[in-house]
């Protein structure tokens, strides 16, 4: 018997029975011979039935495939007849007896008949008297008496349960858990062992984890029968499971059975390799085991029972790392909307960046800083961010826009900062005077009101949901020492601040592979300084303003470099437009005029001389750095003199610095002889000597067609997706989010592509920006350093082209290396069984 002919339950039952465990008889139904009743083939009834002997009672269940996809409801009692029903009046006294005939007649009536479930509602006392209530309704409803022959019974349970598989809300759901458009049911025709009975009966289930911690503990319920009508009155018939002084317990009222159960628990877990929960019957004195399911668990859950299995040696290492999902890990490291709370939802939008946070409604960085220097929790909402917004991100607990997509600013910097996100939520409206937002259905939600923002669903709520710490335990920890282990791409970290470097040297990231500079020139008061640069008018000018921003880079790099303790940390040079850094608005603009003694018209004659129609394909990256150099003389010099004073204190370090939108090979060597001269002058300079390696970002198009001869200056590439993604598509990282969706529904494009690696178009241009950097220099470094880099598509396919390493969030590096030990070991199980 296998999953994939009979689904996961009747493999797993007749695992238990190999295990000597006392299953009642049990009759598993193939897939296709499911697939032949729902197209009205029967099986031989008379054989079917043959093997639980005279006058059985049934139930059948579903048995897919992977448990997940679910399947109809069990149906139990199967067999339950005004004959069957009298015989066991007399056995187990009437009560008991006819609470089981109607609940049989309520599942057949709406399950198998499918009948309107009003008249079939369970009364509080079952009664002779309600059995023929429920059976005259059943013929009113049908013409037809309810069936009294357990074949004909049992025939439709089959066919009624095999069609409801095949239709179309089922197979949607099931697709939607990732169960492919064939997927089959199996059914289990099983002897019900009814745990009523003189003698001491009862029925439970058992587990022996905490579905939500992970801790192993016993859990369970037990509803005990022997007393009949008297126990179910009086006490429920309830007992605790195990001993804890709130009641009677299985364990102390029945230790043999409990033992019993408590053995069976263990030889599950062991040579089932899962932690399972056992459903069980006693039947005057004797158990049964019905059924075995494995626990459903919470993320946290999953991640220390897979490790708490390797441990006690039931799996090996690498199964405990297949078996955890890399997305779980990224939940794992915020904040959560707790699973059970109710949600009112205010509006969705992208979740851009995972965990949950609460705070009050802001409409302005500002405001966000006040507010946290208040210590009051906010949210920062924004039509869309901008650099000058960095400061209020930073203040605020999480963010919400009404524009942008995956990539846009608030996304980047949100999963930077580990701040959960939500972008381009379209369907609310800022009013903006009235300093409230509106939400779809009308709503108003003023400044100061409290909300939710839930960037890992993209759900915004109203009011202040439960949330769930994060779980970064041991286990968590272990699983991804296990995972190193058998990871074959390299994992580095986008880390622009100290703080971020802290957290990807906490994630045990291999080094920085992308740290935008731009985002040091909006810390403290450099923004001002940099803003006098832009309106120097010399070169001389800007030379004199940018020596007072040496200092302060250097002492960034040196700062980043120590965190980093010898790993390599790659510096992008200075990458944005330069409008970014003025101020959009008027008042922005007279405050500006003032800070520099202006007059207002030469501050709106510059803004206005560096606006661009289409600024991310203007005067950006090293078009930039070409036509004011000064600004990447003033960063190479502070990266030399800060890896001069970080070699000081420890092993040497050699930095590497990157050119952003590269598209020609004279760029990077103009940009490079540039850069050596400085270092020649550093080295002079301090009489320290020093190496650094120097690499180009392909970003553009052109600049993966032609790597084969840009490589000639750059001993590295690192492929910047978010922008290649731009530039490939046509398609604007910041407006996308507008219609994204829309073209997604309507399947123009399978994913947003600034989300998941476009593997046919944009990894075409991977491939050849590879191959053609491989032709110019055979031991080029390839990696990865847009937003894909810590999806698992895009580091299957970078393993795939024999990347060295993948870049991402921070925060996302933890999953980085999950999905990366997860492929190698695929692989490495693939290439095994050739
Ligand atoms: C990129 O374009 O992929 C990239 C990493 O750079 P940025 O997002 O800063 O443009
Ligand atoms: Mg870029």
């Amino acid at each position: 018997m296998s999953p994939s002919v009979h689904g996961g339950r009747a493999k797993c039952l007749q695992r238990l029975v190999r295990l000597d465990m006392p299953v009642p008889t049990t009759v598993a139904l193939s897939f296709d011979a499911v697939r032949d009743i729902a197209r009205g083939q029967m099986p031989d009834m008379d054989e079917l039935i043959a093997p639980f002997g005279g006058a059985p009672l049934l139930s059948v269940r579903p048995s897919s495939q992977d448990p997940d996809w679910g399947g109809p409801s069990a149906i139990l009692n199967i067999g339950m007849n005004d004959e069957r029903h009298a015989a066991l009046c007399a056995e187990i006294g009437e009560e008991a007896a006819t609470a089981i005939y109607l609940r049989f007649i309520q599942s057949y009536a709406v399950q198998v008949a499918r009948l309107d479930p009003e008249p079939f509602y369970l009364p509080d006392t079952p009664t002779l008297e309600s059995v023929r209530v429920m059976l005259d309704a059943f013929e009113y409803e049908t013409d037809e008496v309810f069936p009294q022959d357990p074949v004909q019974q049992l025939g439709e349970v089959l066919r009624s349960m095999a069609r409801a598989w095949d239709g179309t809300t089922a197979r949607l759901l099931r697709q939607a858990k990732g169960a492919p458009i064939d997927a089959g049911l199996g059914l289990v025709v099983q002897r019900i062992a009814l745990g009523v009975g003189q003698g001491t009966s009862g029925s439970g289930v058992i587990q022996f984890v905490d579905e939500v911690t992970g801790e192993r503990r016993i859990k369970g319920r037990y509803l005990s029968q022997s007393q009949g009508r008297e126990a179910l009155s009086a006490a429920k018939g309830a007992l605790y499971l195990v001993q804890d002084g709130r009641g009677p317990s299985v364990e102390e009222e029945l230790p043999e059975l409990f033992a019993e159960l408590v053995r069976f628990g263990e030889l599950v877990r062991v040579r089932l390799r899962e932690e399972m929960q056992i459903e069980f019957t006693i039947e005057n004195g004797k158990l049964h085991i019905l059924d075995g399911v494995r626990v459903q668990r919470s993320n946290r859950a999953s991640v220390r029972i897979a490790v708490a299995l390797a441990e006690d040696g039931i799996i090996p290492t690498d199964e405990a790392v297949m078996r955890v999902d890399p997305a779980v890990l990224s939940e794992l490291l915020h904040r959560q909307v707790a699973p059970m709370t109710e949600r009112d939802r205010i509006v969705r939008g992208i979740a851009a960046s995972p965990g949950a946070a609460v705070g009050r409604i802001v409409f302005s960085a500002n405001d966000a800083q006040a507010s946290a220097a208040r210590s009051e929790p906010c949210i920062l909402v924004r039509r869309e961010t901008t650099p000058e917004d960095i400061r209020g991100m930073h203040a605020a607990n999480a963010v919400l826009t009404v524009r942008g997509g995956i990539t846009s600013h608030a996304a980047v910097i949100g999963r930077g900062l580990g701040l959960p996100c939500v972008v381009g939520a379209s369907d609310l409206v800022i009013d903006k005077k009235r300093r409230v937002m509106i939400a779809p259905d009308g709503r108003e939600f003023a400044e100061g009101e409290v909300i939710t923002v839930d960037g890992s669903s993209g759900d915004v709520l109203a009011g202040t949901a439960t949330l769930e710490e994060p779980a970064l335990d041991n286990a968590f920890q272990t699983l991804l020492k296990w995972a190193d282990e058998y990871r074959d791409i390299g994992v580095r970290a986008n880390a622009d601040t100290p703080a971020d470097a802290q957290t990807a040297r906490n994630f045990l990231a291999q080094g920085i592979g992308l740290c935008r500079t731009e985002h040091m020139f909006f810390e403290g008061d450099r923004l001002g300084v940099m803003r006098e640069m832009i309106f120097a008018h010399t070169s001389e000018d800007r030379r004199a303003v940018l020596e007072r921003l040496l200092p302060m880079q250097r002492g960034d790099f040196i700062e980043l470099f120590e965190i980093m303790q010898g790993k390599p940390v790659c510096i992008r040079l200075f990458d944005p437009p330069l409008h970014e850094f003025l101020p959009a608005d008027k008042s922005g603009h007279r405050e500006l005029a003032e800070q520099l003694s202006l007059p207002l018209s030469e501050v709106n004659a510059r803004v206005e001389a560096l606006s661009e129609y289409n600024p991310m394909l203007g005067m950006r990256g090293v078009r930039l750095g070409l036509t004011y150099p000064e600004i990447y003389d003033m960063q190479a010099r502070a990266i030399f003199e800060a890896t001069v004073e970080a070699s000081r204190s420890g092993d040497p370090v050699v930095p590497e610095i990157m050119i952003p939108l590269v598209s020609a090979m004279r760029e990077v060597e103009l940009v490079k002889s540039r850069i050596d001269a400085v270092a020649g002058h550093v080295r002079a300079e301090t009489g320290t000597n020093f190496t650094y390696r120097y690499g180009v970002m392909v970003e553009t198009p052109r600049a993966a067609l032609r790597a084969e001869d840009i490589v000639q200056y750059a001993a590295f590439l690192s492929f910047g997706t978010n922008d290649l993604t731009q530039m490939t598509y046509g398609l604007s990282r910041d407006d996308a989010g507008r219609f994204m969706s829309s073209y997604v529904n309507a399947h123009v494009y399978a994913e947003d592509p600034f989300h998941t690696l476009d593997i046919e178009g944009v990894g075409e241009l991977l491939k050849i920006g590879a191959e053609r950097g491989r032709l110019g220099r055979r031991d080029v470094v390839l990696s990865i350093c847009g937003e894909h880099g810590g999806s698992r598509s895009a580091i299957d396919f970078c393993r795939r082209q024999g990347f060295d390493y993948v870049s991402c969030s921070p925060f996302r590096v933890p999953s980085a290396r999950l999905s990366a030990a997860q492929l190698a070991i695929s692989d490495a199980r693939r290439n095994s069984m050739r």
